[in-house]
């Protein structure tokens, strides 16, 4: 007997159920407070998450200027995950040098097991075996499973939390240690740089809940999203106000940071991520080969290449931007000028 087994939800990748996790009777439903300043007087640890892009930039130094005026900087923590190669270069030593501008701690987390290419590739294998043994169960020939796509996508966004989530949640852990025992759960105040006018799904968020899967006996975890309300205009005044160096990717036309290729992209920037990484985006079609299915819904990285090929035959290679091109399209050339000397200055600072 032979049939087509075909998975399209995210799949649990063992046959065992999984047991509802009990949340703590002291975590709250609702958070008690939402205004900014209340929230911040009230944590013992604010943690900024930082992709190193604008929009958690802007969130940082946002975030920092308020702690600052309330006299509790030193409560901050910046916190990026490092992904590896699939992100853009300097991305890490960017997040790190707006922390040291910023005056505050800064620390790296790093997910074990392989970046988002190996473990695409793992996650392949371990739908497929459990694939063919659901088949092999139900008497059906397992050669013919069709595999559920290894890929993350908006559905099963596990890329975020295999690889930012959950070693983020760990550096939590090590933080409520450093705060010995306070007679009451910590409070983490987490910041995060997502904005309403990215996305529908985005917009749906609130700006303050208590993250209550994060949040235990030991810790009460409120996410905050400071800038949720923001435009873009918002965020890059922000960026100029602050002085913070940006990544030159958003120079050079791209409208998001974090991976080259994310999943969630527009064409229009894994496009331009092809141009600008021809290799990465090659190992990236290897992948989709190993584990037979597209790198994004309805877009596969062999047409993105065959599109970025495409558009260097015509155009040529690309050509590096002026520094501040993209800032200059929100702010204009005086205001870019300024802060371009403003991050020099800053640069001239560190090597003194
Ligand atoms: S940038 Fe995109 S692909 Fe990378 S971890 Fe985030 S959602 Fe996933």
């Amino acid at each position: 007997m032979s049939a087509q087994l075909t998975l399209f939800a995210e799949p649990a990748l063992t046959s065992e159920p999984k047991r509802a996790r009990r949340i703590h009777h002291s975590v709250p439903e609702v958070p008690s407070t939402t205004v900014p300043t209340a929230l911040l007087r009230a944590a013992d640890w604010i943690l900024l998450n930082s992709s190193g892009g604008k929009d958690s930039q802007a969130m940082a130094s946002h975030v920092c200027r308020l702690a600052a005026k309330l006299g509790i900087l030193r409560r901050v923590v910046i916190v990026h995950a490092d992904l590896g190669d699939v992100e853009w270069g300097g991305t890490r030593k960017l997040a790190e040098e707006q922390a040291r501008r910023l005056g505050v701690r800064f620390e790296v987390v790093k997910a074990e097991g392989g970046d988002l290419l190996a473990r695409t590739v793992a996650r392949f294998f371990k739908l497929k075996a459990k694939a063919e043994r659901e088949a092999a169960e139900q008497g059906l020939d397992p050669t013919t499973v069709k595999v559920a796509p290894a890929w993350p996508s908006s559905a099963a966004r596990w890329c975020t939390s295999d690889l930012k989530r959950g070693p983020i949640r760990k550096l939590m852990t090590a933080l409520v240690a450093e705060l010995g025992d306070l007679g009451r759960p910590a409070r983490i105040l987490n910041c995060m740089g997502q904005r309403a006018a990215e996305s529908a799904p985005r917009a749906k968020l609130a700006a303050v809940e208590i993250d209550r899967p994060a949040s235990n006996g030991k810790r009460h975890i409120t996410t905050w999203r400071p800038i949720h309300g923001w435009s873009d205009i918002e965020v890059w005044k922000e960026i100029a106000r602050s002085g913070l160096p940006y990544h030159e990717a958003y120079d050079w036309g791209m409208s998001r940071l974090s991976c080259s290729f994310c999943v969630l992209g527009c064409e229009a920037d894994v496009v331009l991520a092809a141009r600008l990484r021809p290799k990465k985006a090659v190992e990236y079609v290897a992948v989709e080969k190993k584990v037979g299915a597209d790198f994004k819904h309805g877009l596969s990285m062999r047409q993105i290449v065959q599109r970025a090929r495409a558009l260097d035959a015509e155009h040529g290679e690309l050509r590096r931007p002026p520094r501040g091109t993209a800032l200059s399209g929100y702010v204009g050339k005086k205001a870019t000028r300024k802060y371009l000397a403003r991050v020099e200055r800053g640069r001239l600072a560190l090597a003194a």
